[in-house]
């Protein structure tokens, strides 16, 4: 241990070996002995100007995904790109564009890049499982942050290491219902046993994509004020593979193809006549992410993605 102090030592102040045991033997004089070997070699490094304690692989800009808060001004954030959303474009009164998001985990927790028109060039050169350090500034949706480039805003490839295994990227594992826990991603076959008959339609702003509020005969949108809304539809539901059940929730073109039709026509159609023509009973294969619903105390497979089942592709799958 003490050799190997030495060498360091040795190394990094460019000064002899044997000068630096010497010095260290002279230091533990020094103080009497009080002192150990090794301690003695700390004191020497500091002396010689030299620093022989580890760094941790992490930087010191570096800081944690799960200790930003909405609102920082300022934040340097290094995480491995877990999936990156497709570009969405939107077009309000008087402006068109579109917006991507970029989610990025690290050991402490994941958070939300989001790219507005000209930033989502930067998905040209940024793949799943790439580790990127973002400079930028933290927003505040709905109380959860969200990362955001600004004018001054970077992004950059790192070869900084990052402890998490983000899975297989954008695919997703095949697994059981019954083995389904909070946060994993996963395919699930299974069928559609029930639909709820929630209001399926809901209205956003064109520009961000969150909801809209009616004031008079306008809406609102917090942030971007009066807007012409888009119908989003939804859809909410129980699927059961025979090893469990669960509620299952879907959005956007998922909730399309449940429902056999686009929002707009969905919009005006009254929910009892909207679920009279749902396949109930059909399996199907979803791919999403288990979340808590904390409302309610009780797991949601929150789908990203319905695909048909393939008959072939199964048998493939069972024969290994
Ligand atoms: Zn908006």
């Amino acid at each position: 241990m003490i050799d190997e102090i030495i060498k360091k030592i040795s190394e990094k102040s460019g000064t002899d070996e044997k000068k630096v045991r010497l010095l260290i033997e002279e230091k533990v004089e020094e103080l009497s002995g009080l002192i150990s070997k090794e301690g003695a070699a700390h004191i020497v490094a500091k002396e010689l100007g030299v620093d022989i304690i580890e760094k941790p692989e992490r930087k010191d800009y570096r800081l944690n995904i799960g200790s930003i808060v909405p609102g920082m001004r300022s934040v340097d954030v290094v995480g491995k790109v877990s999936y990156i959303s497709p570009v969405r474009e939107f077009k309000t009164n008087n402006a068109t564009g579109c917006v991507a998001s970029i989610y990025l985990v690290d050991e402490t927790g994941s958070i939300r890049l989001s790219l507005w028109n000209d930033e989502t060039a930067a998905l040209d050169k940024v793949d799943t499982g790439d580790t990127i350090r973002v400079q930028g500034y933290v927003k505040d949706n709905r109380g959860v942050p969200e990362l955001r480039l600004g004018r001054y805003g970077k992004i950059m490839k790192t070869d900084e290491k990052i402890n998490v295994d983000i899975g297989s990227g954008r695919t997703y594992e095949r697994k059981n219902i019954s083995e389904l826990t909070i946060g994993m991603r996963a395919e699930v076959r299974a069928t559609l046993v029930q639909i709820f008959e929630t209001k399926p339609v809901f209205k956003v702003c064109p520009v961000c994509g969150k909801s809209v509020k009616k004031e008079g005969d306008e809406w609102v949108c917090k942030e971007h004020g009066k807007q012409e809304p888009k119908p989003v539809l939804l859809f909410s539901g129980v699927m059961d593979d025979g090893t469990g059940n669960i509620r299952v929730v879907g959005f956007r073109e998922n909730a399309e193809k449940i429902f056999g039709m686009k929002a707009s026509e969905a919009e005006n159609k009254d929910i009892k006549e909207l679920i009279k023509n749902i396949p109930v009973g059909r399996e199907y294969l979803f791919c999403g992410r288990v979340k808590k619903n904390d409302l309610f105390d009780r797991l949601e497979f929150m789908t990203d993605q319905i695909k048909d089942v393939v008959v072939l592709d199964e048998i493939n799958k069972l024969m290994g």
